[in-house]
């Protein structure tokens, strides 16, 4: 008995440790083009060959893209 109330505490310390991190972590990657160095970025679905990038400044398309 004693051994479940100790695990109900940890499950509820863990469950308050995850929705800290969900309240913390809303922070979006900023997505850096790797030619030109600039943040106009944006998702680029490439059909077969998956999600992809595009640059609008420099039309860089492609699947490496940089995150500050
Ligand atoms: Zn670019």
């Amino acid at each position: 008995m004693y051994l479940f109330m100790g695990n109900d505490e940890d499950l509820e310390k863990l469950d308050e440790l995850i929705k800290e991190e969900e309240k913390k972590s809303p922070a979006k990657k900023v997505l850096v083009c790797p030619v030109c160095n600039s943040t106009d970025v944006v998702y680029y679905i490439g059909g077969e060959l998956g999600y992809q990038y595009r640059c609008k400044n420099c039309g860089y398309t492609g699947a490496f893209i940089l995150e500050k």
